[in-house]
């Protein structure tokens, strides 16, 4: 091949290049401005066709008024000396008369023989502007909502924290929470739990004093920035406490979903901060957090202030989190029986109720453990292993004279009733063991029927058609509305101790018995009463009605069971 055809296959592969180029325009100018070549490209940035562009000047075309003694300039002095200038920013004109900015490049090229002509390569910067805008919209906001995201939060607190001007005021993050969020997402669908971010989105703005001040931190979870006023925390916290249970407020308003009206309920963490502030942004947010995990936690409020006493529970949690899921295979467990009998203080079986001994703390109540087993799912496997004990006392039973009848009552958690498996579980273990499931007796408590009713109902039925019992233990403190309870097959109702513990003429304890005692009559349940502790208490439940007994009066749990089969 020769270097003339080289030279001719390269000439015709770049004006290709240059013609169908649509990232940059390129424009051919003669000394004197006027356009000798056009291509594809800069008829769609500046509007000017091709055939219109030829032959006209550079300076009636795409050079505003203002520029144009510069230009002339530039472009004699890159004739002269044949070489180009260092790219630049410039604004220039479309047809249209609006404003193009474009990042431009010119060289002259000169061939032997031929005139000159000035070459100008311009990327158009619109599209590249707004490129550059929604990088940055989409990485400092959430696209569902359009609201900051966490990092953009992390920023604008850092920069207030670092602020002189705060001059030790003392300022809040609040995080809000939406209770239930997940089961909204499951049981509506996404695009209800969509909406119902961009309604809380919405409901929260009110409560922001600018933009910046909240943000979306990730799933349900918002931040509220609140620039303090004064110096004094105690002032801080009031006006920060008033703004949740006024957001609180807010989020209950019923929102409409599918057809059917919705409330939302809502937590809040706050952490107080003074301006300036040696604390990082994110150990902030931490704080807040770990306020609103004690406020989701807490029985009695939506609402809770993060001190350093909470980071030491709460590192003790993690630390109990951590222990319990070795407790098992470390055999640190053990299953205690407490007794039950009927009105003649005959036994009737007995209440199983789990141990756990730690290595360091020694005994941790069930009541501190089984949480913290339930929000890490450890409950699990603990309450597999409970069952599978109690299954193998039942079966040992099974054999033993006088023993035959005796039942034994297993706690489930809520967490273990909602899975799919749930009655598989239970009835590989009743068959492996041998044990008879009628014998058997599940406790739940109410907490459980704020789950959807049918699958409640249709998870009971389907235990019941095993053989087991089923108890509802804690009755009345919970959430059973007596419309739910009339749907739930049940087998019993336990009377809860704080009723038992009051039981004066006319109390409420009283009252709440009777009506537990007779609501058991017409539904045809048994009603067993725990928290038996004296005589008196004995007798006065008799004398209401009650037909089982559990407490103290009888015998309290304990891991020796042969002390009450003896005999038997
Ligand atoms: P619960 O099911 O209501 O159990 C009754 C609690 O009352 C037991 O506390 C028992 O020791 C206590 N108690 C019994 N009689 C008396 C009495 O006369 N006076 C007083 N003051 N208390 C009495 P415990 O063993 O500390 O268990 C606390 C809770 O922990 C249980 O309440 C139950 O909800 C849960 N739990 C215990 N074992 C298990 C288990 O294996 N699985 C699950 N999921 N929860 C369990
Ligand atoms: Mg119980
Ligand atoms: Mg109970």
């Amino acid at each position: 091949m020769t270097k003339e055809h080289n030279q001719h296959l390269s000439e015709a592969r770049f004006r290709k290049l240059f013609d169908d180029t649509d990232a940059m325009s390129i424009q051919g100018y003669s000394a004197d401005g006027t356009v000798v070549y056009w291509n594809a490209a800069s008829e769609k940035i500046y509007g000017y066709s091709t055939a219109e562009a030829l032959g006209k000047s550079l300076y009636d075309l795409i050079i505003p008024a203002d520029m144009r003694n510069e230009v002339k300039q530039a472009v004699a002095w890159m004739f002269e000396y044949q070489q180009g200038i260092p790219p630049a920013r410039l604004n220039l004109k479309h047809k249209d008369g609006s404003t193009v900015p474009v990042y431009s490049s010119h060289t002259v090229v000169a061939l032997p023989g031929e005139q000159p002509i000035m070459f100008c390569m311009d990327a158009d910067m619109r599209s590249l502007e707004m490129a550059e805008a929604e990088v940055q919209r989409l990485s400092y906001y959430d696209p569902l909502t359009d609201l900051p995201n966490r990092r953009l939060m992390l920023e604008r607190i850092a920069s207030m924290t670092r602020s002189i001007n705060g001059d030790g005021a003392v300022a809040a993050l609040l995080i809000v929470d939406i209770d239930n969020f997940h089961s909204i997402n499951e049981s509506l669908g996404y695009s209800n739990g969509d909406k119902v971010l961009v309604h809380c989105a919405q409901a929260l703005k009110r409560f922001a004093h600018s933009a910046d001040d909240l943000a979306r931190l990730g799933k349900d979870e918002f931040v509220l920035l609140l620039h303090g006023n004064s110096a004094s925390f105690d002032a801080a916290a009031a006006e920060a406490e008033l703004l949740a249970t006024q957001i609180i407020a807010a989020l209950e308003i019923p929102l409409q979903l599918d057809h059917t009206l919705h409330q939302l309920n809502a937590c809040v963490g706050i952490a107080l901060f003074h301006c300036p502030s040696p604390l990082p942004s994110d150990e902030l947010i931490r704080q807040a957090d770990i306020a609103l995990k004690m406020a989701k936690n807490s029985k009695t409020t939506a609402i809770s202030f993060f001190d350093q006493g909470m980071e030491s529970v709460v590192k003790g949690r993690v630390q109990l989190a951590q222990a319990l899921h070795h407790a098992i295979e470390l055999e640190q467990f053990s299953l205690a029986m407490q007794p039950q009998v009927d009105s003649t203080q005959r036994l009737i079986g007995f209440e199983a109720l789990l141990r756990w001994q730690h290595p360091t703390l020694g005994q941790v109540s069930p009541n501190d453990f089984i949480p913290i087993a339930e929000a890490t799912g450890s409950i699990i496997g603990i309450g597999d292993w409970v069952l599978e004990r109690s299954c193998a006392l039942l079966a040992q039973w099974s054999t033993r004279s006088g023993c035959q009848d005796l039942k034994i009552s297993v706690n489930v958690s809520a967490v273990q009733f909602r899975l799919g498996d749930f009655v598989e579980r239970v009835s590989s273990v009743i068959e492996r063991s041998g044990a008879n499931p009628h014998n058997l007796r599940f406790e739940l408590t109410e907490s459980l029927l704020a789950d959807d009713i049918d699958f409640v109902v249709a998870q009971l039925e389907r235990l019941r058609a095993l053989g087991v019992s089923v108890s509802l233990d804690d009755f009345g403190t919970g959430y059973a509305s007596l419309a739910y309870l009339t749907r739930l097959p049940l087998d019993e109702l336990k009377i809860d101790r704080a009723f038992v513990d009051d039981l004066e003429p006319h109390s409420k304890g009283a009252l709440l018995t009777e009506t537990i005692i007779s609501l058991g009559r017409s539904m045809n349940l048994a009603v067993i009463a725990e928290g038996v502790e004296t005589e008196q208490q004995f007798k006065r439940l008799q004398e209401l009605g009650c037909e089982y007994f559990q407490g103290y009066l009888f015998g309290k749990p304990s891991v020796d069971v042969e002390g009450w089969l003896g005999d038997k």
